[in-house]
């Protein structure tokens, strides 16, 4: 097996392999939330696929040590602390213990640490590889006292991208303001104070002032990874200028190549069009969860299409994921249940086949375990792996209607998806009935045993009306999520 990414930078598929001479470890990082308001549901489909991409890569045997960074102070952090009339620290202070909530709510894996920019260990870093930059003349103060790169120095520089210095120049896609820049792409490193930073400024050799956003990435990165990277990831929008950036301040300083493999996830649209406040299609996780989706209802929602591919959220999709995970809940209840069933020499004289209960069929497990596994080595081709894992719940429930399959088959089953879950991280482990949705359900059961159908019936749509549905099975009622099968 060998592990296929497509690195941006290249624009080609490229096998994986770090730069770990034992070829275990992975460094990999990911650019995190600026903490001025609550992660919106775009923000989280690109957490979700490098979370994806970590346990795959765990999976098959790799060690992950993955960096998230915290954007604590640039003009938004600023502007939203001014404008609540409290100090900075405080105003990200919530949306930082927010923005962990709510990576606990999708299940998402806790990076192995997450920098804060304005923690002064990194500040320091920040300042040196500027000061860095500074000595090998590629950066310069302006007449404005801040510190800017000076991209004309670096040839590099726009490789990312795919495009060059000139078309930079003639797209605009820079705004060109600030009149004392060498060049309207040059960036600021280092931004002089100013009255509207208030009390947030740190001392520099150039001044008071506080870190370009683009600064902060090189250094946390570098400072917690080392000077070069296995794996990079962000949304596209990431990859100019902030990546672009990132590159040339990060070679600029250590001479090395910074990142092998470049990792950009595709933009996430609402209804068909762009997510905007303006258009009332704007939705942070919370706004989701507030309408009675659960968190790994959300995860499946905004994992279950390729990142490269752009992702329509609709609320339509919404209930598709919630009925893709009772399915799939349903199908591990079944399990469990024919597991716990000792084998028996009734059930196997009962077999359509007459030749009582097949040998549990180990190789298929283990293919299906293969073929589950090599769909994520390509690019992560999650739509392939979703549908071995819902062909693989289609032919065991068919078996198990059929009663061909035994408690060890089911067991092996269960241990199966228990792997996939370890990547996907959809299971229901704990399908909890909420104790007023139980009493329904039992005061449900007493009516059928009394024969009272209207009675059964109403608390039925009852149960329903409150997300949940009854079903009657030979072996009683069965109480799931609604969307299930
Ligand atoms: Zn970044």
């Amino acid at each position: 097996m060998a592990i296929r990414l497509f690195n941006t930078y290249s624009r080609a598929l490229e096998e994986f392999r770090p730069l770990d001479p034992a070829g275990r470890e992975v460094k990999m990082y990911t650019c995190g939330p600026t903490v001025y308001s609550h992660a919106h549901i775009g923000n989280f489909r690109a957490y979700l696929f490098e979370d994806l991409l970590q346990r795959h890569l765990e999976s098959r045997g790799f060690e992950v040590r993955r960096v998230m960074n915290i954007t604590d102070v640039d003009d938004k952090t600023i502007r939203g602390s001014r404008e609540a009339g409290v100090p900075l620290a405080e105003f990200t202070a919530s949306f930082k213990k927010a923005f962990f909530e709510d990576l606990d709510t999708l299940r998402i894996k806790r990076a192995d640490s997450f920098p804060e920019a304005t923690d002064p260990r990194e500040i320091a870093k920040m300042i040196e590889m500027i000061g860095t930059l500074m000595e090998r003349g590629l950066a310069y103060q302006a007449e404005d006292k801040s510190v800017y790169f000076r991209i004309n120095k670096f040839p590099d520089y726009g490789k990312l991208a795919h495009f060059n210095l000139e078309e930079l120049r003639s797209t605009g896609r820079v705004k060109s303001d600030e009149y004392d820049k060498e060049h309207i792409g040059d960036f600021a490193l280092w931004k002089a104070w100013d009255e509207a930073d208030g009390p947030v400024k740190w001392e520099s050799p150039w001044g008071e002032g506080r870190p370009g956003w683009h600064i902060e990435c090189s250094a946390m990165a570098t400072q917690l990874l080392g000077d070069q990277l296995d794996i990079h990831c962000g949304g596209v929008d990431n990859i100019f200028p902030h990546h672009e950036a990132e590159i040339a301040q990060t070679e600029g300083c250590t001479g090395k190549k910074f990142v092998r493999y470049w990792m950009h996830c595709a933009h996430l649209m609402v209804d068909g069009q762009k997510m905007a406040k303006s258009l009332g299609n704007f939705y942070t996780l919370r706004d989701v969860i507030a309408k009675g989706y659960s968190g790994p209802e959300v995860r499946y929602a905004l994992m279950r299409v390729h990142y490269r591919a752009p992702l329509n959220f609709t609320w339509e999709g919404m209930e598709e994921a919630r009925a893709a995970i009772a399915r799939v809940d349903d199908w591990r209840r079944r399990l469990g249940d024919v597991a716990r069933e000792a084998p028996s020499s009734e059930l196997a004289t009962a077999s359509p086949s007459g030749g009582g209960l097949q040998a549990p069929k180990k190789s298929q497990v283990a293919s299906s375990n293969e073929e589950f596994q090599s769909e994520l080595d390509e690019d992560l081709n999650i739509s392939g792996a979703l549908g071995v894992l819902f062909e693989t719940i289609r032919e065991t429930n068919r078996r198990i209607d059929a009663r061909e399959m035994g408690a060890e088959e089911a067991t092996a089953w269960l241990k199966w998806w228990e792997r996939v879950d370890q990547v996907l991280r959809i299971g229901g482990e704990q399908m909890q009935i909420p104790a007023e949705i139980a009493k329904l359900a039992e005061a449900r059961a007493q009516a059928r045993l009394a024969k009272d159908w209207r009675k059964s019936d109403e608390l039925r749509d009852e149960l329903a009306a409150r997300g949940w549905e009854a079903r009657d099975t030979k072996d009683g009622q069965k109480i799931t999520r609604r969307g299930g099968t």
